[in-house]
């Protein structure tokens, strides 16, 4: 692999194959409600979505996480930004500093009249549905729910049209690979042997 040079701009996605022990994706519980059932049955939601929470609240960062936080804190290039597809956190808990999350967090909330409202960040059990602080309307998990929009997606296409590398880990393609121009070199890599390639990256 070549190693960037000092001026490269890195932008780096992953997918959710980046955590190999994720709750969600080995327990058939853990799966995304509907955009829909949260307005049906918002405690039958909450009381799910607090299950997965929980779950992944105990669970520590991997040696991918703790990698890919290093090379954006090694400065090897000019700027290293993270894209990912999860939802878990690792990333910021293994001392990441910037992290676009594709799809929200569970460990934030956000009004359902108005997504524009303050988020509100939440590390346990959602027993109680706080209201907005702002109109005073119901809060649900800041998570992307099957067939709603990603989020900072134009963050995220700012990162790939204007960097120079573009890893791809944990996933092989991915719809906002389309912001990449052409001729970018994208390297794919696979969760198992990326721990030591990123750690070759960030020297
Ligand atoms: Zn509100």
């Amino acid at each position: 692999m070549t190693r960037p040079g000092p001026c490269s701009r890195l932008a780096v996605l992953c997918g959710p194959r980046l955590s190999k022990r994720e709750p969600h994706r080995t327990f058939s519980p853990f799966v995304r409600p509907t955009p829909d059932a949260i307005r049906r049955d918002p405690d039958g939601v909450r009381q799910h979505l607090d299950a997965w929470r929980t779950a992944v609240a105990t669970q520590l960062p991997g040696p991918l996480h703790e990698a890919l936080a290093r090379l954006q804190q090694s400065r090897t290039a000019r700027w290293c930004t993270l894209i990912t597809r999860t939802i878990d956190g690792l990333l910021q808990k293994a001392a990441a500093e910037h992290v676009i999350e594709l799809e929200g967090s569970l460990f934030r909330l956000r009004c359902l009249q108005d997504r524009s409202h303050p988020r509100v960040e939440i590390f346990g059990a959602q027993r109680h549905l706080r209201p907005c602080g702002i109109c005073g309307g119901p809060l649900r998990p800041d998570v992307v729910l099957p067939g709603e929009p990603l989020l900072a997606l134009d963050d995220a296409r700012r990162a790939l049209s204007t960097c120079d590398l573009a890893l791809l880990v944990g996933l092989d393609t991915d719809p906002v690979l389309e912001a990449l121009p052409p001729g970018i070199q994208r390297l794919v890599i696979d969760p198992g042997p990326a721990v030591s390639l990123v750690h070759q990256l960030a020297g």
